[in-house]
């Protein structure tokens, strides 16, 4: 029998709850006036090598990365940001830094280990924002994550973080980098090449041993400029005035190269090791980094198959279900049928069925109504109604 891949799923027993899903975040973020996009899935390879990073683990390790048939390079994406960007870009948005709000949603992919909430093919729901510079944008996209998640009632924790901007952070860097240095010896190997490739990203290391080392380690926070420093504190202060909880957390670098300045990502403790359900950030060289004209931008990507198991959806029934207990009243459901599908959800049951048959079938499928016909109903054509 051919199975799945590894690490891919079919939605069969979650679908009701991921449709429910992005038609409650797609409302929500058209509330804030994002509009939505749709990329490709393939894109060339070099989109995700320059933005997210020659040393990511995502480019590294995990992108599902072949040559097509006309030999050119491409990859499946393994995130929604750099396929925006470039969309931005080649529609020539950049050029006049015109405001966008977008919103996405679809599968990414990424070969890595399969495991309890993590796939090598998920979905994410995401948004971007271009052209805002201001630190009330990254308030308001955190504020719209927040509003989505709220509206399923999930429990979350929110971790906030500043990374600091091309003042601020090459002096911290070196900080850090002959920090590490002397703890070179006690790091994951991993870490010990990241000191090289990307030392911001040691602090973000799952390895408990490193994270005992990186204790001590210079926090970014206490190295910002005055620019940065105040937009920090307007953060929270807003935060604070909204009622969203947050907690301030200076290893948080986020797994792709882009960000600067706001970081954040939301957590749950329900869900096991793999935690993060949302992480976004403000990326604002990922523009010009990819040949645009210097553009700001902040966005979030939602794991979507990890926020299933916290998403709660009233069950209740809704619907109408139309059958029929003699052939001769076929004609005259189907016309039943066909008037009320125009705004209703209908279950027309094709066999003929006695009546206990029929309410059974309906309970079943959490229909709401039950409308029959059967001989007496046909001569008076009317129909035997029924709620559940
Ligand atoms: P993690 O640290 O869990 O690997 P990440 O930093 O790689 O997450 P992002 O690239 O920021 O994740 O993607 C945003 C969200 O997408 C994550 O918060 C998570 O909910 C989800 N996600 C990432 N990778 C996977 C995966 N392999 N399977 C399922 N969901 C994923
Ligand atoms: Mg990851």
């Amino acid at each position: 029998m051919i199975k799945a891949l590894r690490g891919m799923k079919d939605i069969i027993e979650d679908s009701d709850k991921f449709t429910h899903f992005i038609k409650k975040a797609s409302e929500v973020s058209e509330n804030f006036c994002f509009e939505y996009i749709e990329t490709p899935l393939l894109e060339e390879t070099r989109l995700f090598k320059r933005s997210v990073g020659e040393s990511s683990d995502i480019v590294n390790k995990e992108m599902y990365q072949f040559t097509d048939k006309g030999g050119n390079d491409v990859c499946l994406r393994p995130e929604g940001t750099a396929g925006v960007v470039r969309a931005y870009m080649e529609h020539k948005f950049d050029k006049m830094a015109t405001p966008k709000q977008w919103y996405y949603y679809g599968p990414m992919f990424r070969y890595e280990r399969p495991q309890k909430g993590r796939l090598r093919e998920f979905h994410q729901f995401g948004v971007e924002s271009f052209g805002e510079a201001s630190v009330y944008e990254d308030i308001k996209v955190i504020l719209l994550a927040s509003k989505i998640l709220d509206s399923f009632k999930i429990n979350y924790t929110l971790k906030i973080n500043s990374l600091g901007c091309s003042e601020c952070r090459p002096t911290y860097m070196k900080d850090l980098v002959s920090f590490l240095e002397e703890k070179k010896d006690n790091l994951c190997e991993d870490c010990q090449r990241r000191i090289i490739q990307n030392p911001l990203r040691v602090l973000d290391c799952k390895n408990e041993n490193c994270q005992n080392e990186l204790q001590t380690a210079p926090k970014i926070t206490h190295n910002l400029c005055e620019n940065c420093n105040k937009d920090f504190e307007k953060l929270q202060n807003e935060l604070k005035k909204l009622n969203i909880e947050y907690e301030v957390d200076t290893n948080l670098v986020r797994g792709l190269d882009y960000y600067n300045k706001t970081a954040f990502e939301f957590v749950s403790t329900e869900i096991g090791a793999q935690s993060a359900i949302c992480g976004g950030g403000r990326y604002d060289k990922l523009v010009e980094m990819l040949d645009g004209k210097p553009v700001p931008a902040v966005g979030f990507a939602m794991g979507i198959e990890r926020l299933l198991p916290l998403v709660n959806i009233e069950n209740q029934r809704n619907g109408i279900y139309l059958g029929i207990m003699t052939e001769d009243a076929r004609d005259m459901a189907l016309a039943k049928f066909n008037e009320l599908t125009k705004d209703n959800k209908v279950y027309f049951e094709n066999r003929v069925r006695k009546l206990n048959q029929h309410l059974k079938k309906a309970d079943k499928l959490n229909l709401k109504k039950v409308m029959i016909i059967g001989e007496d109903e046909l001569k008076n054509e009317t129909f035997w109604e029924k709620e559940l």
